[in-house]
């Protein structure tokens, strides 16, 4: 089956995020950035303005998360769609197997071909509710994210990336167990994936060395690492949620002391301090050889593009691929 008998538009033609990460044509290192689907039209309004801004900048790509709830499925499938037809960004829809069953799945990936989009971030999802909860397969579904990566890869020309974990996925035993999967998935057909976030580059070092040493060949397909400006201490507790385990104490240092001790947060000040933290790390990213940056915008664009000015991009002209 190929992407034109799943749906009626051909997007076989649409880049694949390593090629546009390749092509991209930019003086510096290639950066993306991840949505949230939105939950109402006031949040719509407000994700255009925000994709409207990124624009501007020239993305290699741009991401899409996909939830639990039924109507905001519908919403993401649709909104997604639209960043393919109507914007000049190179969607990535992410897709999961939870409470879905494989039928249901290949028919989300023919709505996402129907839409022009041909890139997919495949990933097992966590349970609804409690994240840390105990996972249960849908009856019919899938175990775990590789099974789905090849079930997309047969569905036709899709370009496929997964889930990488600097610190170790919270269910893994430990690192080895951990980095044997994320191989696995990318031998599955997986081209590249995206870290969780994380706040000691170390951990996203590390990572690439480990999966170097056990499998040369998937080591070389690009590991994005993922950021989060910092911009209010809930933020942080946020992040933390996402991560699934504390930050790093000398972060959270900084942060706090930025705050002060007054009866209220010094807001304007710990938000200098999350900017400050997120460009250094992706300095040292980029000297580090990372392939792309990838920011968590959590749909406003104003820290991002902080980051982003700090390090020198801008709204620039289109991009001549390289
Ligand atoms: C960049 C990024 C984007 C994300 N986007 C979303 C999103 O849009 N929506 C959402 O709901 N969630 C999202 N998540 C969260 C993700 O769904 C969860 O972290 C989930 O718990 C793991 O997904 P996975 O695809 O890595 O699972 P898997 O690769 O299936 O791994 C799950 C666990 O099982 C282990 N494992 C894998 N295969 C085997 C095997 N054969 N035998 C034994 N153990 C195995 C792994 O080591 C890991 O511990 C995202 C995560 C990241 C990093």
């Amino acid at each position: 089956m190929t992407v034109d008998d799943l749906g009626g538009r051909r997007a076989s033609g649409t880049p694949s995020v390593v090629r546009s990460l390749r092509t991209h044509g930019q003086r510096l290192v290639p950066f993306s950035v991840e949505f949230n689907p939105p939950r109402d039209a006031a949040a719509e309004a407000r994700l255009w303005r925000t994709v409207r801004e990124f624009e501007r900048m020239h993305p290699a790509f741009v991401s899409m998360t996909y939830g639990a709830g039924g109507t905001t499925r519908d919403r993401t499938v649709r909104v997604t769609g639209q960043l393919a037809g109507e914007t000049t960004l190179l969607p990535v829809a992410h897709l999961t197997a939870v409470s879905h069953s494989v039928a249901e799945l290949r028919a989300l990936v023919g709505s996402y071909a129907d839409a022009g989009i041909c890139n997919v971030l495949v990933l097992r999802g966590d349970p609804p509710g409690d994240p840390l909860g105990e996972w249960v397969r849908h009856p019919d579904g899938v175990e775990y994210a590789e099974e789905l990566v090849r079930i997309v890869r047969d569905l036709g020309d899709f370009h496929v990336g997964v889930a990488s974990f600097p610190e170790g996925h919270h269910r893994s035993p430990d690192l080895d167990h951990d980095t044997r999967h994320l191989a696995a998935k990318l031998r599955a057909g997986a081209e590249y994936s995206i870290t969780q976030m994380f706040f000691d580059v170390e951990h996203y070092l590390r990572l690439r060395d480990r999966l170097v040493a056990l499998d040369p060949e998937q080591g070389a397909k690009p590991i994005i690492p993922e950021l989060m400006p910092i911009t209010s201490l809930r933020t942080v507790r946020r992040a933390e949620e996402l991560c699934g385990r504390p930050l790093p104490a000398a972060v959270v240092d900084r942060l706090t002391a930025a705050a002060g001790d007054g009866p209220e947060e010094d807001r304007a000040a710990v938000r200098a301090a999350g900017i400050e933290i997120a460009t250094e790390m992706a300095q040292r990213l980029i000297d580090e050889g990372a392939p792309c940056l990838h920011f968590i915008t959590l749909n406003f664009a104003k820290a991002t593009t902080e980051v982003l000015t700090n390090l020198g991009y801008g709204v620039t002209a289109a991009p001549v691929p390289a």
